[in-house]
């Protein structure tokens, strides 16, 4: 197992609930994806495996391991930064704005592999031109805001793939680029990914670009997963209304109804879609038990498969 996420759960420290329980397991070579509305969860998730939850949210249960090591803040040498790395979803907001480009990209094997930053940036050419960063002696020597937003995010990349790692966790990483740019980035992530034989979690909203670099998908509502299992049959016959709807959205090519989910203090017991299902029913006031296993199952008292809406 190379990346293990156990009944974990999230809370603001008022005690609202805000995440879980979540569990999954992504190995080496895997291409998930963690689809859900915005204000369901999804960078959360993100942001506990590299111990950075904004203040006034904590981990209350559950655990997070990579490659056999616990992640969080006895996280050991080499592993956040190193064997998993991280895309984040705003560069200009992640990238530091008094550090050249080829700073950024130094930072990282300086740390985890003591490379001196010429070393590095001589290793890493060929990422560079592969990602078709430019070649021009001056680009790295730009400050973030001197750079395009498509370079920006590769420079992420790069920076993510710097120290050869085994995973990445991708969090809305195509959220600041316009079309075209979001399917050049998706295509490069494709290609290390098959080069390299990473494997990767990647967060987004859009089930369209997920259904484009996820074999198999998971689907987070009001904090927790409804649905989970391969990235074709969801897509073929999704179960969960949620689920449905998402793919719906997809096809509009419009974004999944925000501001659909009430905020996490507001929300009455049980499944948070109630307000918007039209198969409700009195079951649904408490919570369905997960019926599946890891990465393959359903959370719903009345799933569409189940018949007419009963
Ligand atoms: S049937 Fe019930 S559990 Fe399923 S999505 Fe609708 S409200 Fe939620």
């Amino acid at each position: 197992m190379n990346l293990t996420v156990d009944a974990l759960e999230i809370r603001r420290t008022v005690g609202t609930h805000l995440l879980g329980p979540i569990d999954l397991c992504i190995n080496r070579g895997e291409r998930w994806a963690l689809v859900g509305e915005s204000g369901s969860g999804k960078s959360l998730l993100a942001q506990a495996l590299f111990g950075v939850l904004p203040p006034g949210v904590l981990q209350t249960a559950g655990s997070l391991r990579a490659f056999g090591a616990p992640l969080g803040a006895g996280s050991p040498e080499g592993l956040r930064g190193g064997r998993l790395g991280w895309v984040p979803q705003e560069p200009l907001l992640a990238l530091n704005p008094l550090l050249t480009l080829g700073e950024h990209l130094a930072l990282l094997p300086a740390v985890h592999r003591n490379e001196a930053p010429d070393q590095a940036l001589t290793r890493l050419r060929p990422l560079l031109d592969c990602l078709g960063l430019p070649r021009d002696p001056g680009f790295l020597d730009r400050l973030p805001h001197q750079a395009s937003g498509g370079e920006r995010q590769r420079i992420c990349l790069a920076m993510a793939l710097s120290c050869d790692p085994d995973l990445l966790v991708l969090d809305e990483p195509t959220t600041a680029l316009d079309a075209p740019a979001q399917r050049d980035f998706a295509e490069q992530v494709r290609l290390q990914q098959r080069e390299r034989g990473l494997g990767y979690l990647w967060i987004t909203h859009d089930l369209a670009l997920a259904a484009l670099v996820a074999d198999r998908l998971l689907v987070l509502q009001g904090g927790h997963l409804v649905e989970a299992g391969p990235t074709e049959r969801l897509l073929r016959s999704p179960r969960h209304p949620c689920t449905a709807r998402l793919l719906e959205a997809a096809r509009r090519q419009s974004t999944p109804d925000p501001g659909f989910l009430e905020a996490p203090s507001r929300r009455g017991p049980g499944c948070p879609f109630q307000p918007r299902c039209d198969r409700v029913q009195t079951g649904c006031r408490n919570w369905a038990p997960w019926r599946g296993s890891r990465g393959d199952g359903l959370r719903c008292e009345a799933p569409l498969d189940a018949g007419p809406r009963p």
